[in-house]
Order: structure tokens, then sequence, then C-alpha cells
């Protein structure tokens, strides 16, 4: 999972493009990058960790342009290595060239395989670097023509914002798996991976790139292209779910009205009688709210998260072993001590988080813990750019939720149902937005593979590169 920005026509556009990352920080904390170009020549930031730690104070001063691209990494694929920090930026044949991508390539190992047998040497382990060779092969002397050329051999999930010297070039793969907005700064376009960028700069949402579609902003404008064949959209359930931010409308939803709608629909699907609901912060807390509110059951904090947590190197031993998750919650005593507690979090990925959260509340005094998921269970993993685990370490791929609950130890579990999830979702769209969709593209579609192993991009085993992921 990555953040994308990019600015075209600001004076500052790599400031604009720095609080861009701010507004995107949950969707990449290992590294961040900024390209800028000043109409002939490129300056470009790439740093490992956060994006306020990443440009110091003289990092921003130089990288000077009216035009900017920027990133936030989470590695999908190659290792988090400081080679892989995006944007990517090359000179080639037909001037410079940078890049910044969100998504995960499926076909990428097979492709970057001819193009080293073909004589390509690459510098990093990225799938994004296969992009730019392609794109440096193409013979056409338009650079809309080239991008179109290379993203027509490669499959998977992309949302990419390019820079050459002169020009911003939008692109999102052509069933839209993950987001891209579009929006207006005075006389600036921005783009920004969700709309809570735009809230932060004062830029007004113009609309979403739509899947398939590419554009290119220059001196003559914005245009707009569909160059590729049309595939029906699958845009990604798990950002709704889990991975943006409530704030940020994307999809034609607000992602906090999707996720309250979650939590209603989960608390008709698993009613449970208790004195309390409670979120696990922050990815829990607007399904807990609307479980609350469909349940009657008051809602409290019972858990608080710190947010001061980044990277902690301490392995705790034996003695200190539940210093992991204590460090980033800790349980209310005075909300739970001897109550029955409804706790609601989005997903449970290995289930080891969500074994120490029971055990945390039980040990403030909860007489009863009843978990509640506002999602299905998490089966099988995504190539499609979240960073899941194998499918051997998700703990639902192996085991029924009778037996989940027994192993976090909870006196019951409820997780929400397929049709519960995709009718919320559905539910969450403005009808009059929802009509004007349709239209435009009939039969509106989720991916929701993660939680079906119904992948709409086949791919050949063994083809995914490295998949790796941090939960937490
Ligand atoms: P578990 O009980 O499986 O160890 O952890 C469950 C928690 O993992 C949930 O609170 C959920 O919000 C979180 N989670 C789900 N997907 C991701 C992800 O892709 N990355 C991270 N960092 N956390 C995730
Ligand atoms: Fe999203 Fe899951 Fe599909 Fe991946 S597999 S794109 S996380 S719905
Ligand atoms: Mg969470």
């Amino acid at each position: 999972m990555c953040g994308i920005v990019g600015v075209y026509g600001h004076v500052e556009a790599a400031n604009i493009a720095y609080l861009g990352l701010h507004a995107l920080q949950h969707r990449g904390q290992e590294a961040a990058g900024i390209v800028t170009s000043d109409g002939d020549h490129f300056h470009q930031v790439r740093e490992q960790g956060l994006v306020g730690d990443a440009f110091d104070k003289g990092a921003l001063a130089r990288l000077p342009g009216h035009l900017a691209i920027g990133h936030t990494r989470y590695s999908t694929a190659g290792d988090g290595s400081g080679r892989n920090v995006q944007p990517f930026a090359v000179e080639y044949a037909h001037g410079s060239l940078a890049v910044a991508h969100n998504g995960n390539l499926v076909n990428a190992p097979e492709l970057r395989r001819k193009l080293e047998l073909d004589g390509s040497i690459f510098q990093s382990s990225s799938d994004t670097e296969v992009i730019i060779h392609l794109i440096a092969r193409q013979r056409e002397v338009d650079i809309e023509t080239r991008i179109v050329n290379a993203l027509r051999q490669v499959e998977g999930a992309y949302s990419l914002v390019f820079l050459t010297e002169s020009k911003l070039i939008a692109v999102r793969d052509p069933r839209g798996f993950r987001p891209l907005c579009l929006g207006r700064l005075k006389d600036a376009f921005i783009f920004a991976s969700e709309s809570c960028a735009f809230d932060l700069i004062e830029a007004e949402m113009m609309r979403e790139v739509e899947p398939g579609e590419m554009v290119t902003i220059d001196a003559k404008g914005l245009r707009s292209v569909r160059p590729f064949a049309e595939e029906g959209r699958r845009f990604c359930v798990f950002e709704h779910v889990y991975f943006a931010r409530p704030d940020s409308i994307i999809d034609g939803r607000p992602v906090n009205r999707v996720r309250e709608l979650l939590g209603e629909r989960l608390a008709q699907e698993h009613p449970v009688e208790a004195d309390v609901v409670i979120p696990v912060p922050d990815s829990g807390t607007a399904a807990a709210i609307g479980y609350a509110r469909a349940s009657g059951i008051p809602y409290a904090q019972g858990l608080i998260r710190s947010h001061y947590v980044g990277r902690t190197f301490i392995e705790p031993q034996q003695s200190i072993r539940h210093f992991g998750v204590r460090l980033k919650l800790n349980a209310v005593r005075d909300v739970l001590n001897g109550k029955r507690v409804a706790v609601v979090d989005d997903s449970i990925v290995r289930g080891t988080t969500s074994r120490k959260i029971v055990k945390m509340l039980r040990s403030a005094g909860a007489r009863e813990v009843h978990v509640r998921i506002s999602s299905p269970p998490t089966t099988h993993p995504c190539f499609y750019g979240i960073d899941t685990p194998t499918r051997s370490e998700l703990i639902a791929s192996s085991h029924t939720p009778d037996e989940i609950a027994r192993y976090i130890t909870c006196d019951s579990l409820g997780y929400l149902s397929r049709d519960g999830m995709m009718e919320a979702v559905a539910a969450a769209m403005p009808a009059k937005d929802e009509a004007k969709v349709d239209k435009a593209l009939p039969g509106a579609r989720h991916c929701d593979a993660c939680f079906s192993g119904h992948y709409p991009i086949e791919f050949k085993p063994g083809s995914i590169s490295s998949l790796r992921r941090v939960v937490n």
C-alpha cells in the first residue's frame, strides 16, 4: 500500500506535495519522497521514515519548481531498502521521467525476467521499475503513447502519477483497485490517493480519476483519455473496511459512512447482550459507533491508543512480553470493570493482536468479552497492493470462527457476512451518485478477494514477488 500525490502549476509545488503526503501518511510509513520539476530539471529528495522525518528543514528548499510528485511507501513488492524508495526518477533518450506507484503488478517478475534477458539492468527490486523500463523501450515520440503501450503489457493494480519536465500524467488501471482523486487549488491541479489530502491543502475535490483513465496536465490544460479495454470495476473493498482514512471520500462514498454502516449491519447480524461497546482504535472506531447506534448499547472508549508509537526496536524478553501491544493500546479500567464488553475491530489477520487485546480487557476487569469484526474472515492474501501475509499466516485460512474465538480467548466472536459487507458499501453511496456511476459503468463492483478467494486477475502460482507484511 502506498500514498501518491501530484501537483501541477503551483509556485510551492514541493510544499503542497509534502502536505499531501502528510495527509496520506497512513498509507505508508516506511519511506517518503518528492521529485519536482522546474521546467528544465528534476530535483529530488527520498528518505526512509515518516514524512515529517524524511524531509528535514532544508529539504523542501532544495525542491524548486511548479510541478511535483510524491510518494509514501509501505512495501508490498520489493524489500524495504533505500533503493526502492519512490518516486523513481530516470534520465533516458526522451529526457527525464519520474513515477510514483500505488498498487502491485502481478506479472512484474515475468516481465522483469524478460527485460533482463534482453539486457535491462535494474536498480531496485520494485515492480514499479518494470514500468519505467517498458516506457523507455517504446519508440513513439509522445510520452502518453509510450506510457499507454507500456501499461498495456502489465497486469495488476496501479494508480500512477508520472512527471516529465513539463507534464503531469495520472493513470488508473482498468479495474481501479486503488483510489486516485483529482482536485483543484486555484489555478493548480492536484492528484492524491485520497481526498483527505485536499482538505489539508484547501484544494477542492473535482472528481476521482476513473478506472482505465489517463489524465494529462500540461501548458495546454487538462486532457483525459481512456486508452485501455474496459475490464469492469474492482475497487478494493478493504480500502473501505480498513485502509483509507475515514474523512476521505473515495469510490464515490464517504469512508466514515461506509464504516458506520458496516458496524450497524454487524449489530444486526451478530447481536450481543453487553453493557458497553468499545472500538479497537483507530481502525475499529467508526464501525463501533455504528454497532452501538444499531444495538442501543452505550459506546465508550475502553482502549486508548498512543499516537506516538513509531518504530520500536526493543525486543522484549519473556518478563515484559506484552510490552509490544501495550505500547500502542491501554485498557480503561473505569469503562471496563465488571462489564460485559463488545469490542469492535475491522479485521483479524494473524489473531495475535486480537488475543492480546482480549487478555488486556479481561485484566482491566471485563466480565465478558465479545469480539465483533466489521468484515468477513480474511482467508486469502492480497496481490494487488496490500501487504498481507502468506495464506498460512492468515488465521482464518485454516481455522473456523469457533476455533479463532478459542484462540483469541473471547466469549463470542462474530464476523460480518460478505453480503452484509457489500450491502453496507452499496448503501453508503448517495443515491443520486450511484445512478451516475451505474450509468457510466454498469455493474460497478468491488474486489473482495482477500475474503472470498475470487481474484479478479488470475496469476500463475510463484509469479508473485516477495509478499511480506507488518501487522499493526
Ligand atoms: P491480529 O489480531 O490479526 O494480529 O491484528 C488485527 C489488527 O490488524 C486489526 O486491528 C486491524 O486493524 C489490523 N490490520 C488489518 N490489516 C492490516 C494491514 O494491512 N496493516 C496493518 N498494519 N494492520 C492491519
Ligand atoms: Fe483489496 Fe482484498 Fe482485493 Fe487486495 S484482495 S485489492 S485487499 S479486496
Ligand atoms: Mg487496527
